[in-house]
C-alpha cells in the first residue's frame, strides 16, 4: 500500500490508501477547496470525543475535538490551520473518525481516546483501522518552548538525551507513535508530509496569518 496522496482537480487532498475502501469518501481541504461536512464541532483543544450517531447539522455548537459515527451518509469534518487533521476508518464495521490533534489534543492522547471510544461504541478493534494524517505544521516549522515540551516528552524518548532551552516538534509523529501504542498497524497508517508553514500557497496556517488564518476542513463519511 502507498502512503501518496493526490491533489484532485477539485483543489482537495485524498489518500490513496483509504480510495480502496469505496465504501467511503473523504478529502482533506486546501486554500483553494474544502470537502463538505454535515456536522462540524465547536473546537476547543479538548480531548472530549463526540460520538454524532443521531446527531444533525444544528447540533454544530457542541463542544469537541473529535467525532465518529457509524451511520452512513453524514459527513463528519475538522477545522485546522497548523493542528493535525486525522481521519480514520475502520474496514470491518465502517465507523469512521475526524481527529483535530493540535499539541494539547496530542499531550491529552486525543486519537488514542479517539481509538477507544470507537471500540466500545461500534465494536472497532485497532488492527482493523486505517489512519490518514493530513497538511499540519511539521517539524521545520513548528518550535515550542520549554513549557509546552513538557507536554509532550512522553512520545519522544529521543529527548531524554540532553536539555534543550525549546524543541522542533514532530506532532504528527507523536500521533503515529500513539496510534501504534494503540495497536493501528504501522502500515495503515498514511502520511502526506505536507507542512501548512511552508507551503503557504496552497494551505492556510495559524502561525505564519497569526491575525486572520483561514481554516481548512478534513472530512469523512461513510456511504453505504
Ligand atoms: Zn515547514
Amino acid at each position: 500500500m502507498t502512503n501518496s496522496f493526490r491533489l484532485g482537480p477539485d483543489g482537495i487532498y485524498r489518500c490513496d490508501g483509504f480510495q480502496e475502501f469505496i465504501w467511503q469518501k473523504h478529502g482533506f481541504g486546501t486554500r483553494d477547496a474544502n470537502p463538505q461536512a454535515d456536522i462540524t464541532l465547536k473546537q476547543v483543544h479538548s480531548s472530549r470525543v463526540c460520538n454524532v450517531n443521531g446527531w444533525h447539522a444544528q447540533n454544530r455548537e457542541q463542544e469537541g475535538d473529535a467525532l465518529i459515527t457509524d451511520e452512513a451518509g453524514k459527513a463528519i469534518g475538522i477545522r485546522t490551520a497548523d493542528c493535525v487533521p486525522i481521519l480514520l476508518l475502520d474496514c470491518r464495521t465502517r465507523a469512521v473518525g475526524a481527529v483535530h490533534a493540535g499539541w494539547r489534543g496530542t499531550a491529552g492522547e486525543l486519537v488514542q481516546k479517539t481509538i477507544e471510544q470507537m471500540g466500545r461504541d461500534f465494536g472497532t478493534k485497532p488492527a482493523d483501522m486505517y489512519a490518514a494524517m493530513g497538511p499540519c505544521i511539521r517539524c521545520c516549522c513548528y518550535e515550542v518552548g520549554r513549557d509546552v515540551a513538557a507536554n509532550l516528552e512522553a512520545w519522544f524518548p529521543e529527548w531524554r538525551e540532553h536539555e534543550e532551552m525549546s524543541r522542533k516538534v514532530n506532532l504528527p509523529l507523536a500521533n503515529r507513535r500513539q496510534m501504534e501504542d494503540a495497536g493501528v498497524p504501522s502500515g495503515h497508517i498514511f502520511d502526506c508530509e505536507l507542512c501548512t508553514a511552508c507551503q503557504s500557497g496552497q494551505f492556510f496556517s495559524f502561525r505564519r496569518e497569526h491575525e486572520n488564518p483561514g481554516r481548512m476542513l478534513a472530512a469523512i463519511s461513510r456511504l453505504r
